[in-house]
């Protein structure tokens, strides 16, 4: 059973993004960029169902410019067998990476497409779903747990007040949840190692996607900054501000 594990170079969660002074977009020039964190959890998993004898082959994939080799070199690390690059410089929005990830799912025919529940750069949540759609397949998303039982992948999903399970029928397309997996740390021999596994490119015209974009960006601004808060002596002086001051009961 072969899995695809989507892969997306995002910058890093310690980073503190800043906004353009124009607001045309946000500054990620000399930035440290990292493997979206949902997305290290997607190839775990794939790596623990290849250890658990589920999976045979692991192909990574990652969409865009050329650096996303390394994200790809990080996949390969952490246990991926192979890595299909489709390199663009364009910006991608979700339907495109959805339309790119469907046309190399047609190439590979995995039985298992495992994504990040987001991305953290853009927040979307939607490449998943988008992509189940495309290639008409069952999804489980926001996975907390797989199992694969026979033709079927069980997915634990948590919800409102509870967990739900869900069977999906093969091909399905899952996307991770942070309570899934904690990713291993990838060690320098696994790194090395790495670096001999095949790295096949593509270009989005290779698999005749348009990749041209729908949205457009209106502007980009820094969240307000929170004023400082106070410290109140009691309840009644609390009640009286928020009568008061802030005008909220
Ligand atoms: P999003 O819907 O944009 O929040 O992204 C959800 C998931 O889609 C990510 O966690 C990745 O697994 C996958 N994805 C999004 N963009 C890319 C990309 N450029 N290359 C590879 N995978 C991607």
């Amino acid at each position: 059973m072969k899995a695809l594990v989507a892969v997306k170079r995002v910058v890093d969660y310690n980073v503190k993004v800043r906004v353009k002074a124009d607001g045309s977009d946000v500054d990620i020039g000399n930035v440290k960029m990292s493997m979206n964190p949902f997305d290290e959890i997607a190839v775990e998993e794939a790596v623990r169902l290849k250890e658990a004898g589920k999976v045979s082959e692991i192909v990574a994939v990652s969409l865009g410019e050329k650096k996303c080799e390394e994200t790809l070199r990080t996949a390969l690390a952490m246990g991926a067998d192979r890595a299909v690059h489709v390199e663009t410089d364009a910006k991608l929005e979700p339907l495109a990476v959805a339309k790119l990830l469907k046309a190399v799912a047609d190439k590979e025919n995995p039985q298992i497409l495992l994504l990040g529940k987001q991305a953290i750069d853009d927040d979307a949540n939607q490449v998943a779903q988008m992509l189940a759609a495309l290639l008409n397949a069952a999804q489980g998303t926001f996975a907390s747990k797989v199992q694969i039982e026979g033709e079927e992948a069980l997915v634990t999903r948590e919800i409102d007040g509870g967990e739900e399970t869900v069977a999906l029928e093969l091909p399905a397309v899952i996307s991770a949840d942070l309570r899934l997996n904690e990713p291993r740390f990838v060690k320098l021999p696994n790194i090395m190692a790495a670096k001999k596994k095949p790295l096949e490119k593509l270009s989005p015209a290779d698999l005749a996607v348009d990749i041209s974009p729908r949205l457009n960006t209106v502007k980009f601004a820094e969240p307000k900054a929170r004023q400082a808060g106070v410290k109140v002596a009691d309840v009644v002086e609390l009640v009286e501000k928020l009568k008061n001051e802030a005008k909220v009961i």
